[in-house]
């Protein structure tokens, strides 16, 4: 029968056949009387949420819920990802209601970038993606820096209103809340869960105080990122997990980068310069001459140039090229969810490809 089962966690519509996705609870769980969804079972059972995705659909909604509220926003953006994991539009959404911008995954960047400088940079950004935020944080979820100062500030920010954190897939919101809910109450069982007016979505409350809580909206899947055109496998290789080594090439005009099999960097015309990448250090890069790059991806994509391995890359889409030409200053050339390259040549044309699908762009170096 099509008889729908509810979460009796969260009221949550219980499905089997997707474990990312809302509502998870596998098959044989569904003859119980009592059915409880996967991601309410992790928290009353381990304290700890699961990151769930939802659908555009359902991310609008709560996002047009959160407008009506009076609530502090905390937007996570993954640094290593910014663009890709920006949720655009999000201030049209918020109404008046402030947010605050974190950056998650600080540990990844060199440390020799100065917190300082790299938040002047997001503030810059968020300027030209049209946000406004009462302040700009940065924090490593999973190393836990910054996280104290973060949960100070956003006490005094949300001046007692509830906090809502909203984020795309990926950015480490699970790990992020996690790491507050370890750090913030070391008590059993101080999380609950609701459901969000007006949809069947389960929200995850942590109680800040008495009568106001820290809300985890689920996740929007970002459709740009890298992160949908690789395997699980190949995923793990490309997400970086520690401090990233910058790899320099002295490169010719007529020479091409290849990120593995799944990005290729061309340098078109210029002065012999150097390029830095910051991509996952296990992310092989090969060198070879532009002219020869396109036979050589034919013949080895899959095998030399991995990931995508050998049974992944009949379905990989095609690589697409975008050429750019660096105007001034220092210039990072972004492969949404792989890294990038930083450009330090006025006047030099470069040439990024990446599968038709993934957003590549072009922005004032990060570093
Ligand atoms: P969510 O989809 O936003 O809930 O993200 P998750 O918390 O599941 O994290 C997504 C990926 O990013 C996982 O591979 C995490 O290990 C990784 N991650 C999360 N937070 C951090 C962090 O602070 N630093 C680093 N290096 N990786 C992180």
């Amino acid at each position: 029968t099509n008889e729908e089962i509810s979460c009796i966690g969260c009221g949550v519509t219980i499905q089997s056949e997707d474990k990312n996705k809302i509502g998870y609870a596998p098959a044989s769980s569904l003859e119980k009387d009592q059915v409880i969804c996967q991601r309410c079972f992790r928290l009353k059972h381990y304290n700890e949420v699961q990151d769930v995705s939802l659908t555009d659909d359902d991310f609008l909604k709560i996002l047009n819920g959160i407008g009506q509220k009076d609530a502090l926003i905390v937007k996570l953006v993954d640094i290593f990802d910014f663009n890709g994991s920006w949720l655009p539009g999000l201030q049209r959404f918020v109404g008046k209601n402030p947010v605050v911008l974190i950056g998650n995954k600080s540990d990844l960047l060199p440390k020799s970038v100065k917190h300082k400088k790299l938040i002047d940079w997001m503030k810059g950004m968020a300027k030209e993606l049209g946000l406004q935020p009462v302040d700009v944080m940065l924090v490593s979820g999973a190393k836990g820096q910054g996280i104290e100062d973060a949960m100070k500030r956003i006490d005094e920010l949300r001046e007692g209103r509830d906090v809502y954190v909203v984020g795309c897939t990926n950015v480490g919101k699970s790990t992020f809340i996690n790491r507050i809910i370890k750090q913030g109450s070391g008590v059993e069982n101080v999380i609950t869960t609701s459901h969000f007016p007006g949809t069947t979505l389960d929200i995850i409350e942590i109680p800040l105080d008495d009568e106001r809580a820290l809300v985890d909206t689920p996740g929007i899947i970002n459709h740009h990122q890298m992160a949908h055109f690789v395997g699980k496998q190949d995923l793990k290789t490309i997400t970086p997990k520690k401090e990233i080594k910058p790899r320099v090439f002295q490169l010719n005009a007529g020479q091409t980068l290849f990120f593995g099999g799944l990005a290729r960097f061309d340098f078109v015309q210029g002065e012999r310069n150097s390029f830095t990448c910051y991509l996952s250090n296990e992310l092989d890069i090969h060198r070879t001459k532009l002219e020869k790059a396109d036979e050589l991806y034919k013949k080895h994509a899959g095998e030399l140039l991995v990931p995508p391995g050998p049974k992944d890359i009949e379905d990989f889409p095609p690589l697409v090229g975008q050429e750019f030409s660096i105007k001034e200053g220092k210039t990072d050339i972004v492969f949404s969810g792989l890294g990038w390259v930083t450009v330090n040549q006025p006047g030099a044309i470069v040439k990024a490809y990446v599968p038709k699908g993934v957003q590549v762009s072009i922005r004032k170096s990060l570093i």
